[in-house]
């Protein structure tokens, strides 16, 4: 894989640069009250969902929350029980026939003709659309270059996944669905996927992706949804729920015995203060630079020398822990 630019060869494509600047804040996935019902059982419960034009989200929980069916129904292959869904303004299931040219998809199984060649069933999809990215570059760039007689079926997993990016894409889709896109890939092809997805969305293409690796959602999302037993349970840029959701700690070393109470004092309330070893301090709560002053001061007045003082911020993991209280695992 190399970093070959996906860009089309003529000169320019008027739809990919009109696109960014007046579509960024609308909303192009609208979910509201999603119910869906597999005989007994509930699998989304009430689901909201928005997704801001141009950008991407990472729709993430534990096995079996949801996500795969949310994102079905909004691609418009399983039509709800309950709640809207609009998708670039449209109905997903009555108003498929004008929504699917404007979308890409990529499922989680595939979706593919198993007896086509790899590289026909992509310049075929590309024939279908206006403004197609170029064929090759993007062969290359996804590691395809040796597949393009192997028929579909005998292509590795690995290949598969990348092959059925790629027909998500070619068309150059002004949203893009990915369930799952990197999983079972091996780390450079999950970098390449990555770039793929940051360079779509240089395009102004909005991208709606499912995924169960954390690194994957903070390296890509500008927005994250958490899903949990049907419902979103939080949404919002990485930032605003590490941020809103935990606490951080403060940690430092001194000499052992010292007088937690007393710091106590010195520090906003909602603080907690632990001597987790002898000598060993955690400090837990809103940790913020008036925080941190306010610690080192009161060890410059108790004569403590506070040793590998360090700040650990809280990550997407533990917000998706304290919210579901399970791990997002692959
Ligand atoms: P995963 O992370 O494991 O892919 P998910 O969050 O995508 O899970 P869904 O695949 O949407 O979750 O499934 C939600 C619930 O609905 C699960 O309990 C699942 O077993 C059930 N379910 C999904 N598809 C069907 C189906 N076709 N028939 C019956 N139950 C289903």
């Amino acid at each position: 894989m190399n970093s070959t630019t996906l860009r089309d060869p003529r000169p320019e494509d008027p739809r990919a640069l009109s696109r960014l600047p007046d579509m960024r804040e609308e909303s192009v996935v609208q979910v509201r009250g999603l119910v869906k019902r597999y005989g007994d059982k509930t699998a989304v419960d009430g689901l909201d969902l928005d997704v801001r034009a141009g950008t991407v989200t990472a729709v993430l929980g534990p096995n079996g929350a949801g996500k795969t069916t949310t994102i079905e129904t909004c691609e418009g292959y399983r039509r709800p029980d309950g709640g809207t869904v609009r998708v670039l303004g449209l109905d997903p299931v009555a108003d498929a026939a004008a929504l699917r040219p404007r979308i890409g998809v990529m499922l989680q199984s595939g979706g593919v003709y198993s007896g086509a060649r790899a590289g026909e069933m992509l310049r075929h999809t590309a024939k279908l659309h206006a403004h197609p990215l170029d064929v090759d570059a993007l062969i290359e760039r996804l590691g395809l270059g040796s597949c393009g007689r192997t028929t579909y079926r005998r292509l590795s997993g690995g290949q598969q996944q990348r092959l059925a990016l790629a027909m998500a894409v070619v068309g150059r889709p002004e949203l893009v669905f990915l369930d799952e896109p990197t999983a079972g890939l091996d780390p450079q092809a999950r970098r390449a996927t990555w770039d793929l997805v940051r360079e779509l969305r240089a395009d102004g293409v909005t991208t709606v992706l499912t995924t169960h690796f954390m690194q994957e959602a903070e390296e890509l999302a500008d927005d994250v949804a958490i899903v949990d037993a049907g419902r979103i349970a939080v949404q919002g840029s990485p930032e605003e729920l590490c941020r809103g959701g935990a606490e951080n700690t403060l940690r430092f070393t001194g000499r052992p015995g010292l007088d937690l109470g007393s710091l106590l004092k010195a520090l906003p309330d909602g603080t907690a203060a632990a001597e987790t070893l002898p000598g060993t301090y955690r400090i837990t709560g809103d940790v913020d630079p008036q925080l941190l002053a306010t610690v080192t001061s009161w060890c410059a007045q108790n004569g403590v020398m506070p040793d590998g003082i360090s700040v650990e911020r809280h990550t997407l993991e533990d917000v998706f822990l304290e919210l579901t209280g399970k791990e997002l695992r692959p």
